[in-house]
């Protein structure tokens, strides 16, 4: 079980120093920095002959957007200082990337492996109704999503029971994100966050200054990776940063870690895992855990739980750069260890913000009950036909045919997802670049998003009065 009280006291170190940076008035920080509220319910499912009482938390950290954003976390270790540190970073998540959400976040102490699917839905629908009657699932008030232990199943059970409970809602799909496509979901929110991850790193590649300045080189294909967690958003960083050439020489899991130093094979390792639950009999398995966030490599991606970068190994951390893939993983204490190394960290709220980005294509797509790509798709694939057609007479030589298809091509809902998401991420990185170069105090970049995070959501308080 990871310790709770240490990750949200981290996360508040890190806010009160970027709100110290911006000079905030103390009252103003108080409001934003401390949750709204959050609700715990204990609750009974009877289940193989007996009452099984479960325990649920919902928080909601910061009204200035509503509706409020994010996942719902199944685990034995979940708690309410947990949720309330998630929640807090699910605020300066959507505010950094310009969402239109504040921040919330969910949790159920339950280890989803431990119950049958039929049970696990019984579990999950019950959940649903406490939170829904008081609207702490809505459409425009509150809306989950997936996260660790949770998947697009959990997902489409939440909006099944709440277009149960609320028949006559219009937009009763958009309540939930992270559903399977045949239940209102949009093409790419499974991979997103993975994906998310591989843009960040792709974007601080394409910045010189900031490659000089953490010693690594500019091309992927030179980057030897190490990844903790190889669940949702790990296999998908994993996978995406592979098939682009960068070479992934260390994946840790909860039994055992794989080690293959010309690279691993991410999907081979993915059957297996999928098949097995765990990595013992791959090739190149070791029990070895812990000591290989230690090793070295030129980035380090912890995709799997928080804290696990704390005051007792930081010093001993070689990477170059560590992504957050995960929540939390950095302890603030740990963030300052790493800083006096010279070690530098894309933080959660910018290189995980993928999920929640295409989250909120996926509420838009709901609110508008239509497909991304139907009112455009034909109509680019004739104009592309037509200038393809003109070029071949216009030069009296037929189009290559490879290129062709490409080019004629309309976009369909994945490719626009897949390019809505890698702008933002784009954009993302960009403003932090920019506040980083651009202001002495700020030393690294979890600083200058937070900077950009808070001054926005204060600015939103000031305007509301409150
Ligand atoms: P997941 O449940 O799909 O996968 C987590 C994996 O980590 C599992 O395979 C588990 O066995 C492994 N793991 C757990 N503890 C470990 C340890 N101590 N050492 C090594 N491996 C360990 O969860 P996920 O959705 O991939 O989420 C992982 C992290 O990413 C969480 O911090 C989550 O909050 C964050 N996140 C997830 C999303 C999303 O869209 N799923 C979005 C943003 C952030």
């Amino acid at each position: 079980m990871t310790n709770s009280i240490e990750f949200l006291n981290s996360v508040n170190q890190m806010f009160d120093k970027s709100a110290k940076l911006l000079s905030l008035r103390k009252d103003l920080a108080t409001k934003i920095k401390l949750a709204n509220s959050t609700y715990t319910v204990n609750f009974g499912v009877k289940l193989r002959n007996k009452f099984h009482t479960f325990t649920g938390f919902r928080c909601v950290h910061s009204e200035h957007n509503e509706p409020v954003k994010g996942g719902i976390r199944y685990s034995l270790g979940a708690s309410q200082n947990e949720v309330e540190a998630l929640a807090a970073l699910m605020s300066y998540k959507c505010s950094l990337m310009d969402l239109p959400f504040g921040g919330s976040k969910g949790a159920l102490i339950i280890d989803p492996n431990a119950w049958k699917q039929e049970e696990l839905e019984r579990i999950t629908r019950r959940f649903t109704y406490e939170l829904a009657k008081r609207d702490l699932i809505h459409p425009s008030q509150n809306v989950p999503g997936p996260d660790m232990g949770t998947d697009e199943n959990v997902m489409a059970w939440i909006a099944d029971e709440y277009r149960r409970l609320n028949p006559t809602e219009i937009d009763s799909l958009a309540c939930v994100t992270g559903k399977p496509i045949s239940k209102g979901g949009v093409h790419g929110r499974t991979e997103a966050t993975g994906r998310g991850v591989y843009y960040a790193i792709n974007e601080l590649l394409s910045y010189p200054k900031d490659c000089k300045k953490i010693k690594l080189s500019p091309h992927i294909e030179d980057q030897k990776i190490i990844i903790q967690g190889f669940g949702n958003v790990g296999y998908y960083a994993a996978k995406f940063l592979s098939e682009d050439g960068a070479k992934i020489i260390t994946i840790i899991e909860k039994d055992g870690s794989v080690v293959n130093e010309t690279g691993i094979d991410i999907e081979s390792l993915k059957k297996h895992f999928d098949k097995k639950r765990t990595f013992v009999g791959f090739d190149g398995f070791t029990t070895t855990r812990k000591r290989f966030l230690s090793k070295e490599c030129d980035i380090l991606i912890p995709a799997a739980v928080e804290n696990v970068i704390n005051k007792k190994n930081a010093k001993n951390i070689k990477a170059k750069l560590i992504v957050e893939a995960a929540n939390g993983p950095v302890t603030s204490e740990a963030n300052s260890i790493l800083q006096k190394k010279g070690i530098s960290v894309l933080p959660d709220f910018y290189a995980n913000s993928g999920g929640v980005i295409v989250s909120y294509f996926e509420w838009v797509k709901n609110l508008s009950k239509m497909r991304y790509g139907l009112m455009q798709e034909r109509e680019e694939e004739k104009r592309q036909s037509s200038l393809v057609s003109a070029l071949e007479l216009m030069t009296d030589k037929s189009f290559p045919n490879d290129l062709k298809d490409k080019v004629i091509k309309g976009s369909t809902e994945i490719d626009l997802v897949r390019s809505g998401l890698e702008e933002k991420m784009s954009e993302g990185y960009s403003n932090i670049h920019e506040k980083f170069h651009s202001n002495k105090k700020i030393k690294d970049f979890r600083t200058a998003g937070m900077v950009i995070a808070i001054k926005k959501i204060a600015d939103a308080y000031s305007y509301l009065g409150i």
